[in-house]
């Protein structure tokens, strides 16, 4: 029988083998960054930041504290960011002092991620850094920097791996473009 995401699938653009190769390399340089750091958390941007966030988890030794926060930009469809972000659900741990590592599916504006990190940095982590394993940076529209990326990708609608169509197929292990690069409710 076939998948039902089959139909919606163009080509997988990423696969399981690929993907936790790149994650595992991710992992060991953040344990050689962070070697020293007794107060790591692990802060995942919810809710396509969870699978990455897990496998990624799993793969640091040095011990780390994990918590969620999710955030949203709304008014226009899921192709388009207005530009307005809104804080969800925020975190419950106290970021003061912590040395905090923001976890993310995918940067695209990036008007989401740099609403979060004015978010946190008013809370005085001890440091702030980003890691995002998809980047599509030609659509960017502020400036991030970005410490850790799995894959430079082209400006494709992609799902899977955390990534949603039309709230499904987050499970898939492999991240795919959509079939015509088209999002949900184009
Ligand atoms: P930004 O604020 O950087 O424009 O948007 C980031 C958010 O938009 C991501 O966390 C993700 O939820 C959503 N997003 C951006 N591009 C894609 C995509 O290709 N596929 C899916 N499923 N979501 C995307």
């Amino acid at each position: 029988m076939a998948h039902a995401y089959e139909a919606l699938l163009a080509e997988v653009l990423i696969d399981e083998a690929r993907l936790q190769r790149r994650i595992s390399e991710l992992a060991e340089q953040i344990n050689r960054d962070y070697a020293d750091c007794d107060d790591l958390l692990l802060l995942c941007i919810l809710k396509g930041g969870v699978m990455f966030l897990t496998d990624l988890s799993r793969k640091i030794h040095i011990p780390h504290m994990i918590d969620f926060m999710a955030a949203s930009s709304y008014g226009v469809g899921a192709r388009q960011s207005s530009g307005s972000v809104r804080i969800d659900m925020d975190l419950r741990m106290d970021v003061q002092g912590k040395h905090v590592l923001v976890v993310e599916d995918i940067i695209d504006s990036g008007l989401t991620l740099s609403f979060v990190i004015k978010t946190l940095e008013n809370r005085e982590p001890a440091s702030l850094k980003l890691c995002a394993l998809l980047n599509k940076q030609s659509r960017r529209e502020v400036e991030i920097e970005l410490d850790y990326v799995g894959f430079d990708i082209e400006n494709k609608y992609v799902f899977g791996y955390g990534l949603d169509y039309d709230e499904k197929f987050r499970n898939l292990p492999f991240v795919g473009v959509a079939r015509g690069d088209i999002p949900p409710d184009a």
